[in-house]
């Protein structure tokens, strides 16, 4: 192979995570390459549709704490050293019964992480922001460092820097196998035959296809995200602060029970809507079968306004501007998957995030890329381990 199909660490996927890994690694004067079937950013994975929530207080578990706080400094130094705008702190409301499990975990991590919050009343809540039509007795979290990040632009800046700082990046070529020995990778791609020592798989949907025996672990749900036209109050609709709004299920935030909605300030100017979206855990898909997912059953735009909007966020109207299907690499319990594969120590799964990795992808690409270099991470990352393990 030529020097350039050579490398100390070869990065599969440059998505939210690869592009993060790939630009850590390069940034500590590794030899990387970086390969993507497609040229991120595109709209094909989980990293697109504009904007993604970022929250420091994270309900879903104390143990993601040190990545997203890390993950807004790096933001900042991103967009400091590439001039492009990546992080709007808009701040962050997560809004519930008093009883609700995702927000009296929310105000837990809060206290135990000392996150800056204020807790808000019904009356508050409806003087402060108008725009929803809260039940009596609803209740919210506010955090004033929340706020959003945008996924396109975040993974333009690090490939950019990781380029700088000497990545190879091979767009529009994809792994299509590959073997691990204790001497180092070999992949094969579509084009050409790649070798490294270490193996970065951060293949978002696709982990399966190239770690078939971790199929059982994961589950692929195809999401919707829709922009609803401004009926009114669009100045208002523009300040706002992004939003979590838990309707009850049974407290688990992982539930297939759990409903609500959770939407955005509205960024695109009048005519551009504003975006809100539900979860939606009931279909699975193949990534490369994509239509499969489009719009499904209640995911649609007229399910979504007569569920919850009509009542509770009456300031859209029932019409989508423009709809954008995504997809949720979901694991048992909605976990993370940062470890290496059981059987071969030299190749990393870095990604399967469960509907929720956006905001830490910057800090989880520094973790692993300390852990390559130096043989371990500042932040923690047994909380992610495989835990049963893979067999190949
Ligand atoms: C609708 C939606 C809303 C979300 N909202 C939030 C949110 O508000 N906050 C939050 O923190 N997170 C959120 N998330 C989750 C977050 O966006 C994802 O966890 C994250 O973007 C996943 O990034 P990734 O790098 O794992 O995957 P991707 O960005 O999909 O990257 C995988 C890459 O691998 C490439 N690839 C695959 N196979 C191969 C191969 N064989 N060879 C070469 N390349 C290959 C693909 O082309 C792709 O570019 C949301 C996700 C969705 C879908």
């Amino acid at each position: 192979v030529t020097e350039s199909e050579r490398a100390d660490v070869l990065v599969v996927g440059l998505g939210a995570m690869g592009s993060a890994v790939t630009l850590r690694l390069a940034e500590r004067g590794l030899r990387v390459i970086g390969i993507d079937r497609l040229e991120p950013p595109h709209d094909q994975g989980s990293t697109h549709g504009q904007t993604r929530i970022t929250r420091l207080a994270v309900g879903e578990g104390a143990e993601y704490v040190p990545f997203v706080r890390r993950a807004h400094e790096l933001w900042r130094e991103i967009e400091a050293s590439t001039g492009i705008s990546v992080f709007e702190e808009v701040g962050g409301l997560v809004i519930g019964d008093p009883d609700d499990g995702f927000l009296q975990r929310t105000r837990a991590v809060a206290t135990l992480h000392g996150v800056a919050h204020r807790n808000l009343s019904t009356s508050d809540l409806e003087s402060r922001y108008p725009m929803f039509d809260v039940p009596a007795g609803t209740e919210a979290y506010l955090e004033p460092e929340a706020g959003y990040v945008r996924p396109e632009a975040a993974i333009t800046a690090q490939l950019r820097l990781a380029r700088d700082a000497g990545a190879v990046l091979r767009m529009n070529d994809r792994i299509r196998s590959w073997t691990a020995t204790t001497n180092g990778v070999t992949a094969r791609t579509t084009a050409t035959t790649l070798e490294a020592d270490v193996l970065v798989l951060c293949a978002g949907s696709w982990i399966t296809k190239l770690v078939p025996e971790s199929a059982p672990m994961f589950a692929i749900h195809p999401q919707t995200l829709h922009w609803f036209e401004i009926r009114r109050g669009y100045e208002e609709l523009r300040r706002m602060p992004i939003f979590v709004w838990e309707m009850g299920g049974d407290g688990d935030p992982f539930s297939h029970l759990t409903s609500g909605f959770y939407g955005f300030p509205a960024i695109d100017g009048p005519g551009g809507g504003v975006k809100l979206a539900t979860e939606h855990y009931d279909t699975t898909v193949d990534p490369d079968d994509r239509a499969a997912g489009d719009g499904v059953g209640e995911q649609t735009a007229v399910a979504m306004y007569a569920r919850y909007l009509a009542r509770y966020f009456p300031w859209v109207s029932e019409q989508s501007v423009r709809t954008v299907s995504c997809l949720y690499t979901c694991t048992r319990g909605s976990r993370f998957v940062i470890d290496r594969h059981t059987r071969h120590p030299n190749v990393w799964l870095v990604s399967p995030c469960s509907g929720h990795g956006f905001k830490h992808s910057p800090a989880i690409g520094e973790a692993v890329a300390q852990s390559i270099a130096d043989g371990g991470s500042k932040i923690d990352l047994s909380p992610f381990a495989l835990g049963a393990g893979l067999d190949r």
